[in-house]
């Protein structure tokens, strides 16, 4: 295929600034991709060359060397350049305008596919060593000398790493479902392959070159993380019986980093974060005893990874972070120990043990495990009596963790990937504290200081993500708790993401309007106190928080992992 109606179609998107056209226009367009390009198309629509969970899947070329590549495939001098860059302080203006201009003698010879620019941004980023910028610098232009003025733009975008169609996976997924099934419906049955194999290429490819029935029978794969299963939340332990039957198991709640760690056939174990990132070279700790210490050939578990003290007592989150880290990685492992407190085993030996229920998980789990000084069993007790179940929190919170987690150990218990279920629910120290709770929320949006914050932005626009219809939505106006340091550092951290007008998936009221928007990226954690109804805010049809406290960046959270819409509508009171 041309890359040239790939980029028509970024066109058509980036005027889009609805959800539902956005997708039918997704959807009309995958219906002419051959097959063939079908993964490739789908990747570079979400600005990535692979899937989320692979290295490098979004290239991060400098600046600097974009507009090198503009100089040489324009044939300009590099002070036009310059002057545009000066004038625009966007490359991807720069090589429009440049492109555009080309001189005659420039015009294209053969045609730009998809497939070429795949290749050869795959090439630059895996060039490396002396003389690689300009092998990289060279790659860029000899794609951008065969492209037009548009071309150019989202070309250099890609490769810069910023380009917003405002387009993300679930998008990718509904337009998939209604090109190649003509059933929106059938989406359904993608997210749910998408929660075990969270790679939208290799779901499209399978769906055009083998139809939906082989998308379905797409299983765990050892070295391919999938979506993890999450937990709910109640207002009063006391409605825990209704929510889960009894017996139940009750777990520590670890102040950690969750963790799944693959173990292949040849021995080799890779880690994978939350957020679905290769986190194995921070590790190395680990990986030797779970190498070690778990007794089958092949495996996937998962455990929240914490820091600890001399006397092993665990210490805060914060600690951990040292350990994210690519140089001195061997002396921080010393500097910083850690423990795995292990508590699901979804694939052993081959098979997948997502359909077996936690009950029956959790003693394999247990055979499997002989715990060390760093793989640890987890606290845990077993009871169906509430009381039971609170003093056991106490001890939790006294041992320094965060609160417990609950599970069923009912027959249809399964490993609900990608899901926040009602098969685990937490219950945190906040809780009793008479606080609402924690909300991890993404910015979409910033309003412009005053006074002491005039240089700066004076509030940020805070939203939730509609799972269903695959939507963000306000919920805040954030201005609290964001200290000198947090508000010098923001504009830096969300500069790549500001663009020109709403983000096509965010609903908002027009009193919400804020100075700058932003493509929802950026995940925050808040403290609210109340959760009360609003005419002014979208989140579930009119719902707001109150008095919202920034606490922390989470930087381990992608925009769609941040709190539902319909948790919050759970947490309401009329
Ligand atoms: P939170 O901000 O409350 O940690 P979250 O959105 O990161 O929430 P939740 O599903 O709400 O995730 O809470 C479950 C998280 O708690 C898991 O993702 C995991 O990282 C952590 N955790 C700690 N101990 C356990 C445990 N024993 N079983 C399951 N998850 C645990």
């Amino acid at each position: 295929m041309n890359f040239k109606k790939l980029v028509e179609v970024y066109e058509e998107l980036e005027n889009t600034s609805s959800g539902n056209k956005m997708r039918e226009v997704l959807a009309e367009f995958f219906k002419k991709v051959p097959n063939e390009d079908i993964a490739m198309v789908a990747y570079l629509t979400l600005g990535q060359i692979g899937s989320d969970y692979e290295k490098d899947n979004v290239l991060g070329m400098a600046e600097k060397s974009v507009l090198k590549a503009i100089i040489t495939a324009g044939a300009v001098e590099s002070s036009k350049v310059k002057k545009l860059m000066a004038e625009t302080g966007d490359v991807g203006s720069v090589a429009e305008q440049i492109m555009k201009n080309k001189p005659f003698t420039l015009i294209p010879v053969g045609n730009l596919t998809v497939h070429e620019v795949f290749e050869k941004l795959h090439k630059i980023t895996s060039t490396s060593g002396s003389g690689s910028q300009d092998i990289k610098t060279n790659l860029l232009a000899s794609m951008l000398q065969k492209t037009n003025g548009k071309g150019a733009k989202h070309l250099t975008r890609i490769a810069l790493g910023t380009l917003r169609m405002g387009v993300g996976d679930m998008t990718i997924l509904d337009a998939l479902s209604i090109a190649y099934t003509s059933e929106k419906k059938n989406k359904k049955i993608l997210e749910r392959v998408y929660n075990i194999c969270p790679d939208v290429g290799e779901i499209a490819e399978t769906l055009a070159k083998k139809g939906l029935e082989s998308v379905e029978k797409i299983n765990l794969k050892l070295g391919r993380p999938f979506k993890v299963m999450l937990a709910q939340r109640i207002k009063e332990l006391e409605e825990l019986p209704e929510k889960i039957p009894a017996p139940w198991t009750v777990e520590g709640k670890y102040d950690g980093e969750r963790v799944q760690a693959h173990k292949n056939k040849k021995g080799e174990i890779t880690l994978f974060s939350r957020r679905l990132d290769d986190t194995t070279s921070q590790f190395p700790d680990l990986v030797k005893h779970l190498q070690k210490h778990i007794d089958a050939e092949t495996f996937i578990i998962e455990g929240e990874i914490i820091a600890i003290d001399k006397k092993r007592k665990p210490l805060p989150f914060q600690t951990l972070m040292q350990r994210r880290r690519k140089h001195d990685v061997a002396s921080y492992a010393k500097k910083v120990p850690i423990n795995l407190k292990p508590f699901d085993l979804v694939y052993l030996n081959g098979e997948s043990l997502m359909e077996k229920s936690y009950r029956e998980r959790s003693e394999i789990l247990e055979k499997i495990i002989k715990t060390d000084d760093v793989v640890v069993h987890t606290d845990k007790i077993v009871t169906s009596d509430l009381k039971e179940v609170d003093k056991f929190f106490h001890k939790m919170l006294k041992t320094g963790y965060e609160g417990i987690i609950i599970k069923s150990r009912a027959d249809d218990s399964v490993y609900q990937a990608g899901t926040r279920g009602w098969n685990w629910i937490k219950w945190k120290k906040e809780y009793v504290k008479e606080m609402v709770d924690t909300f991890d929320l993404v910015i979409v949006g910033a309003f412009a200081g005053r006074g002491k914050r005039g240089s700066g932005y004076g509030a940020l626009l805070c939203a939730t993500y509609n799972h269903k219809n695959d939507t963000f939505e306000t919920l805040c106006k954030l201005g609290t708790g964001l200290t000198d340091e947090v508000l010098e550092e923001l504009p830096k951290m969300l500069k790549k993401y500001e663009v020109k007008k709403k983000p096509a998936r965010l609903t908002i009221k027009k009193e919400m309007i804020p100075d700058f928007w932003f493509e929802p990226n950026l995940v925050l954690e808040v403290f609210g106190a109340e959760i009360t109804k609003s005419p002014y805010h979208t989140c579930s049809s009119g719902l707001a928080l109150r008095f919202p406290r920034f606490l922390k960046f989470r930087e381990n959270k992608k925009a769609e992992q941040a709190t539902y819409s319909e948790e919050i509508k759970g947490l309401f009171e009329e």
